[in-house]
């Protein structure tokens, strides 16, 4: 077998809180286990929520925590020619559509069921004529794509998944305010990387339908996936800065020792009674 390769994918936005911390380690972990190579990489191609001040505290606190990554930091704003070049190639293959929706169009057509992941109403799929001078964003036609591969499976941990990208609707390739999105960015960048085993939290398990669906569109290794469970409050909330969870950062600056922390939260005796893992969202 291949050497494991992992990696931790923060962005930029804001301070890192026990979730992250709890992410890091299980992907580091992973690949300490199997003598295998961890990575870290900043996806800051969000130009308007990222902060370069932060990168600065993502790796304090991770070298706090008593973690260790393998080679130069990958930053994805230093990368936008790569996802450049395939979205270049799924639009040669008749695969894109440019979409000029703004959020508030979208919102009004939007006719998701009650509780549903509210899905892109497909306005710009068939329009006549396009003016690419005006602002747009580039999708996925979903139906098309999935159409040109097949049927496709992906393996989380011991389970074998049946990739459903379809409900995911068309997604957004590139976006109005930068050249790729999050879904484009991290397909290439974990082929780019060699990443075998993307060990990541489940609220982003539907994503994987659509990284699994890029990877054979691009023709690109398929890695393993290993979805852990969030850290949450005891009232099903999902720990954010928002929910007064307290940030690495403060921890750290107030003297806390983070190495223990970081064994705490392998042992699964996590510091703060309210927070518990919780698999599914
Ligand atoms: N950058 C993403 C985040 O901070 C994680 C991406 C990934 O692990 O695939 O939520």
């Amino acid at each position: 077998m291949d050497p494991v390769v992992t990696r931790f994918a923060p962005s930029p936005t804001g301070r890192l809180h026990l979730g992250h911390a709890y992410s890091a380690i299980q992907a580091h972990d992973h690949a300490r286990r199997h003598e295998g190579r961890f990575l870290l990489r900043i996806e800051d191609i969000d130009r308007t929520r990222s902060r370069p001040e932060h990168i600065g505290a993502i790796l304090a606190d991770l070298a706090w925590l008593g973690l260790t990554w393998d080679g130069e930091v990958v930053q994805q704003s230093h990368r936008l020619s790569l996802y450049t070049v395939a979205l270049e190639r799924l639009r040669d293959m008749g695969l894109l559509y440019p979409c000029f929706c703004t959020r508030a169009e979208i919102a009004e057509a939007m006719s998701a069921p009650h509780g549903a992941a509210p899905l892109y109403p497909g306005t710009c799929r068939t329009l006549a004529s396009a003016d690419l001078s005006r602002p747009h964003a580039w999708r996925l036609d979903m139906t098309v794509a999935v159409a040109r591969v097949g049927a496709l499976e992906w393996r989380d941990g011991d389970r074998v998944i049946a990739a459903d990208p379809l409900a995911q609707g068309d997604v957004v390739l590139a976006r109005k305010d930068a050249p790729a999105s999050y879904h484009l960015a991290v397909t290439v960048d974990d082929a780019a990387q060699g990443i075998t085993d993307v060990v990541r939290g489940v609220d982003l398990f539907d994503a994987t339908h659509v990284h699994r669906l890029l990877q054979a569109l691009l023709d690109l290794p398929v890695p393993r996936w290993h979805h852990h469970a969030l850290l949450t409050g005891t009232d099903g909330e999902r720990l954010a800065k928002r929910h007064g969870a307290p940030a690495l950062a403060t921890l750290r600056e107030r003297g806390d020792a983070g190495r223990a922390l970081a064994d705490r939260l392998r042992a699964g005796d996590f510091p703060n009674a309210a927070i518990i893992p919780t698999f599914g969202l």
